[in-house]
């Protein structure tokens, strides 16, 4: 799950950051409603954390840039101004939830799950091709009925095999899903990972 942060305070940022990288969320982290803009078009963005007070335009505006540009991802909203005005207006441009600042932790993990929830089961939670199961909601697979361990980048990668079976998918791609923009990657991290994915996969499942 690959997060988009947009809040250009840097200190309440950090401390969202934190809490989702320990709940093992994948966060890029913005400061304008231009950055976000560019981030949510690449494409790789499974849910939006927006704040409405940006230093170039109001969060609002960027909410109806998105719908304009046809971007639909799942976006809560943050914010200190919490006038129903505003509450409703986000509502209306698409977005999917509204938390007043300042909140707790729990209570914005606890939204966070329903509205990437609601957007899975949008699209189903379970992947699956010939024997091999991936529950996306519950992070579990099954090969031949029995349960596998993997890592969390695992996990991630599978989730983009299973989403584009049969079809050829790029090195750069898989990239792009899995790491946080600026996130270092070293150059055979992908290799290393699909190597691993295959000791427990049916042999050929993966094929190059
Ligand atoms: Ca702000």
């Amino acid at each position: 799950m690959h997060l988009l942060l947009v809040e250009d305070e840097l200190a309440l940022a950090e401390q969202i950051i934190t809490m989702l990288r320990r709940s093992n969320y994948a966060v890029t982290h913005v400061m304008t409603g231009k950055a976000a803009m560019l981030t949510a078009r690449s494409g790789d963005i499974d849910a939006i954390i927006l704040d409405l007070g940006l230093p170039d335009i109001d969060g609002l505006q960027l909410l109806q840039k998105l719908q304009h540009a046809n971007i639909d991802i799942p976006t809560l909203i943050l914010t200190a101004r919490n006038s129903l005005d505003d509450r409703v207006l986000g509502l209306d441009r698409g977005a999917e939830d509204y938390l007043a600042k300042p909140f707790a932790e729990a209570e914005l993990l606890a939204r966070l799950r329903v509205i990437t929830r609601r957007y899975r089961s949008a699209q189903s939670s379970i992947l699956s091709y010939q024997d091999v199961s991936l529950d996306i909601s519950a992070m579990s697979l099954t090969v031949a009925g029995t349960d596998v361990e993997l890592s969390r980048k695992e996990l991630m990668i599978l989730r983009i095999l299973l989403e584009s079976q049969g079809r050829v998918i790029s090195k750069e791609k898989i990239t792009n899903s899995i790491y946080e923009y600026g996130e270092e990657a070293c150059s055979n991290a992908i290799e290393v990972h699909i190597s691993n994915l295959r000791k427990k996969l049916p042999d050929r499942f993966i094929t190059t």
